[in-house]
């Protein structure tokens, strides 16, 4: 027998509805869809628009459930699990390309914004879930943005091998050898045997 004494909502892939979520409701709610990239502006505003890669829908995947705690109200959980394809624009050769975005966190959900401190500041909390301030109507629109915004690569780069300004370095390295042959750096095999003694 399922223990849950209340079925989930079920929420709608739509940006309108997923804007005011009733978390006060005592309700567990279950979600995914995929939202195209128009219903995040602060995010559309990141990417390399001028590229002919165009970005992939925002895949989101959502539930929520309740914990019992000692001595306490229980506690309200929250999964979301994002996935997206950015063309954004690589900081070392000024080229777009496509960056694959993929988040999976879970939050534990408070009140005010004290409560919500107070989890984070506490040690024993150190590895647990983050804590996420949730007002009485919801915005998972507002939250999925601001999640896939804090996923972004602190510096965009192609990935090593796919980047054009790695040719041209080992171009002008060829130039100033002038050397027929294109100098690769390799890991020195026994300085890496030694790293992984050491961990
Ligand atoms: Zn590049």
């Amino acid at each position: 027998m399922n223990s849950n004494k209340t079925t989930p909502h079920i929420l709608p892939n739509n940006p309108k509805d997923l804007q005011s979520i009733d978390l006060k409701s005592g309700t567990t709610y279950l979600g995914q869809g995929a939202l195209d990239l128009s219903s995040f502006p602060r995010l559309s505003q990141e990417i390399a628009s001028d590229s002919n890669l165009k970005p992939s829908q925002v895949h989101w995947e959502l539930s929520t459930w309740f914990e019992e705690r000692l001595g306490g109200i229980p506690l309200q959980y929250m999964h979301l699990r994002l996935a997206v394809d950015l063309p954004l624009s690589c900081q070392a050769c000024f080229q777009p390309y496509m960056e694959s975005i993929d988040s999976d966190r879970d939050y534990i959900l408070f009140d005010t914004e004290e409560e919500a401190e107070n989890w984070d500041l506490d040690e024993e909390n150190q590895d647990a879930e983050d804590a996420l301030v949730a007002p009485e109507t919801f915005n998972l629109l507002d939250t999925i943005e601001d999640e896939l915004l804090l996923s972004l690569p602190l510096s965009a780069r192609h990935t090593p091998g796919e980047c054009k300004a790695e040719d041209l370095e080992k171009v002008s390295k060829k130039l100033k050898t002038g050397s027929e042959e294109i100098i690769i750096q390799k890991p020195n095999p026994f300085a890496v045997l030694q790293k992984l003694k050491k961990q």
